[in-house]
């Protein structure tokens, strides 16, 4: 599914180029570049997300303002098919920054957003997929934090002709959690960050030791204190494996367009679109 990943990421990232390009804000092209992403059922959010215990889609999403840290969250949300969507409603319509399950669904609705099935956003790959992995649970058991496991969790950060930083992240969790599990993919400095102060960052992988380490925020932190997103991307991932043997990938944006890409797993898909530069990449290091 290499060149599947490869095109979903160029997608996402045109798309947010073009809004920026406008001189759209950072946080709309965060937004809609999850939103292509989550319409793309290659990865692990929205549409085919993987499946929970029970054969259900269940997911979580995150979006942040770098310039005012306003932020909008959901977390285990069954009947949405774009979780960032209503985070985003969540951000500049209400008081509160996270809702969870029924309470999400039901203010995206008080919102103009509609709900769809379950069923709607499972697809057979991923029916397929559970089924094999429940057939073999003890042997997959062993190896739970295994680099090779598949995390396929989305995410986007951007800076905008004003200065200002954004991120998004969108996920349907990990293959096989238990109803209720929520990653890092969705809580505030743990898979998704943003501060015009520091840097905006979104993660993937293993979510229980990311969150652990507040991961997106540390490595915020590190380029706040005068570090290049680029080191502190890689010392991010460093840091994962040595402190909890965690495996997972980052990027990593400044208000200056300085950037950080980052992953300890064999491959991460990603995308970059600047005024200089237009690539794309999936194997470590390259
Ligand atoms: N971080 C996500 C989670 O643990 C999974 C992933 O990145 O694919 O929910």
């Amino acid at each position: 599914m290499v060149e599947a990943h490869l095109n979903g990421v160029r997608n996402a990232a045109a798309t947010a180029w073009n809004i920026l390009n406008r001189g759209g804000s950072a946080l709309d092209a965060v937004e809609e570049a999850v939103v292509v992403l989550e319409d793309d059922e290659t990865f692990d959010a929205g549409r085919g997300s993987f499946l929970n215990r029970d054969g259900k889609v269940q997911l979580d999403a995150l979006i942040m303002d770098g310039a005012t840290l306003a932020a909008g969250g959901v977390g285990c949300v069954e009947h949405l098919r774009h979780p960032v969507r209503v985070a985003r409603k969540i951000l500049s319509e209400s008081p509160h920054v996270y809702f969870v399950a029924e309470g999400a669904e039901r203010f995206a609705v008080e919102h103009g957003i509609p709900l769809c099935r379950n069923g709607d956003l499972v697809i057979p790959r991923e029916v397929d997929r559970l089924r094999e992995y429940q057939a073999h649970e003890e042997a997959h058991r062993a190896d739970l934090f295994a680099p090779t496991i598949s995390h396929d969790t989305v995410g986007a950060v951007a800076l905008d002709r004003d200065g200002n930083i954004a991120a998004a992240t969108s996920t349907g969790g990990t293959l096989n959690k238990a109803p209720g599990r929520l990653g890092d993919s969705s809580l505030i400095g743990c898979g998704c960050f943003a501060d015009n102060k520091t840097a905006a960052a979104s993660t993937t992988g293993w979510g229980e030791p990311i969150m652990k380490l507040v991961l997106a925020k540390w490595a915020a932190d590190r380029v706040a204190s005068g570090n290049l997103p680029e080191w502190a991307a890689a010392e991010a991932i460093n840091y994962l494996k040595a402190r909890v043997n965690g495996h997972g990938g980052i990027i990593l944006l400044d208000t200056r367009g300085r950037f950080g890409i980052a992953h300890n797993t064999p491959r991460m898909a990603w995308a970059l679109w600047t005024v200089k530069e237009e690539s794309s990449g999936i194997e470590r290091n390259g």
